[in-house]
């Protein structure tokens, strides 16, 4: 079975004949569940895009404003 990732438009990601766990083993995630409406969606990304969102986060300050120290 080949897997498109849902941004194939812009990535062109795809894995020929591959199943779903191995897909998963080289980084592609990949959901399946009902949405609110009652239909049942699958969700395929692959390690490109995934990082793609994680990489639109700011990198946490190593301390906060107001953070205290742990007295132990
Ligand atoms: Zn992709």
């Amino acid at each position: 079975m080949n897997i498109y990732c849902d941004n194939y438009a812009a990535c062109n990601a795809m894995l020929v004949d591959r199943t779903a766990e191995q897909a998963r083993v080289k980084g592609w995630h990949i959901w399946s569940g009902q949405v609110m409406g009652g239909d049942v969606r699958t969700v395929v990304l692959c390690p490109r895009c995934v990082d793609q969102g994680r990489r639109g986060l700011p990198a946490a300050p190593l301390v906060l404003e107001g953070q205290l120290e742990l007295d132990l």
